[in-house]
């Protein structure tokens, strides 16, 4: 009987493999065009990035998507930034492509294609990185990928869904979420035909026994419903982090209160060096993610009423993306480069919010010890346990104030 069950199992197996929804070949050739040497990192406002975003634009022609930017697919802004010191603006490129269904509402499927360029921008953790190619085929070719294939898919499958799909690759996250920021601020399509924002970065790293983070868990009650079925399907492990507001560009959608979800695969030790290579990348792992994306997409089809949203104040379940046992509950403003750590958002509920800490704030001193970057912060938050208090100090406008705060 064992034998059967397994010998129908292999033919069930061989079966669901011919009839894979993504296949490997097609991801493994975007990686490795957007994260090979032509491209240079994918700098923003590079001609890197440039050249990335024709070539995302021409696939968005190519399935049929509708240019949904502000000049055809592109959505041009302005960014100023340091390079050796001296601030200059460019201009970076959202890339923005509709498929229409005709429906009422919206689903956002993003991710960033922008990279470190050469390293003369963005938080390298390579040595003397300076003039070397960072080719960030997790950070976050394997993204972009996933809301090309994810297009292709949707727009070819001869189903026309109850949703409209809005798929956005974002320019300028690695200097502080810009483009998603942009976006959010300067739509092209109204933000309350949104339902929902669905974004990936870095999903090219897939170990199976350490699963994928997903976060933005507690944005709505929808993605617990649906994703624990569909991750079994996959084989896929998973842990979650229930905060709306990370590292990435699924922030800037939940602070205009949009249920987020979220997808990655993890850190390693290639993240944001110069051997973030393609030939790293997990391929098969990657289109069994999409496939749980898809299915995702399509379960939010079948559902009776849009997700409904919830400021994600309930404690983070399972393990964080972080190596901290505690954190502050705060979204970094990245792009600032002065002394301390400036915040750009504040989760409910958490140490900071419960301190009093506000968006805007710069906190200059933590348990007793100055942060200079976001580094000394890290370093910080791995002395400190659950449950202790400490003092911070900050700046809010000219006013220095110290709060207690317990993690
Ligand atoms: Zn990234």
């Amino acid at each position: 009987m064992r034998y059967l069950i397994l010998s129908i199992l292999a033919l069930a197996g061989a079966v669901e493999s011919f009839g894979q929804r993504f296949q490997t070949a097609p991801i493994r050739k975007h990686i490795e065009f957007l994260a090979s040497d032509d491209l240079e990192g994918r700098g923003t406002a590079s001609l890197g990035e440039v050249r990335a975003a024709n070539y995302i634009a021409s696939a968005f022609k190519e399935i049929g998507l509708k240019p949904a930017g502000t000049k055809g697919y592109f959505q041009p802004f302005e960014v100023s930034f340091a390079i050796d010191g001296e601030a200059h603006d460019l201009t970076g490129r959202n890339v923005v492509g509709f498929l229409d269904n005709g429906a009422p509402k919206t689903i956002v499927i993003g991710a960033h294609y922008d990279h470190l360029g050469k390293g003369f921008q963005g938080s390298s953790l390579s040595p003397d990185s300076k003039n070397k190619i960072h080719n960030g085929a997790d950070d976050n070719a394997s993204g972009t990928t996933g809301v090309l294939e994810l297009a292709r898919y949707f727009a070819g499958n001869n189903v026309k869904e109850k949703h409209n799909y809005l798929f956005i690759t974002f320019s300028g996250e690695e200097l502080g979420l810009l483009g998603s920021k942009h976006y959010a601020e300067k739509p092209t399509l109204p933000l309350n035909t949104f339902s929902a924002m669905i974004n990936m970065d870095m999903i090219g790293r897939l170990d199976a026994q350490k699963g994928i983070i997903v976060s933005g868990w507690g944005t709505s009650k929808v993605w617990g419903k649906l994703i624990p079925d569909l991750a079994k399907r996959q084989n896929l492990k998973y842990t979650v982090d229930s905060s709306g507001v990370g590292a990435s560009d699924h922030t800037s959608f939940y602070l205009k209160n949009i249920p987020v979800v979220q997808f990655f695969t993890g850190g390693h030790g290639d993240y944001h060096k110069v051997s973030d290579d393609p030939d790293k990348i997990n391929y098969e792992g990657e289109a069994s993610i999409l496939t749980l994306i898809s299915e995702l997409l399509e379960g939010l089809d079948k559902e009776t009423a849009e997700p409904e949203f919830l400021t994600a104040g309930n404690p983070h379940s399972g393990t964080t993306t972080s190596n901290f046992k505690v954190t502050l509950g705060v979204m970094p403003d990245y792009s600032y480069t002065g002394k301390g750590l400036k915040i750009d958002g504040v989760s409910k509920a958490r140490p900071a919010e419960k301190a009093g800490i506000l968006a805007g704030d710069i906190i200059t001193k933590l348990g007793g010890e100055p942060i200079g970057t976001i580094y000394d912060y890290m370093e910080i938050l791995g002395k400190h346990e659950k449950g202790q208090t400490v003092e911070a100090e900050l700046q809010r406008g000219s006013e220095t104030k110290v709060v207690k705060v317990t993690f």
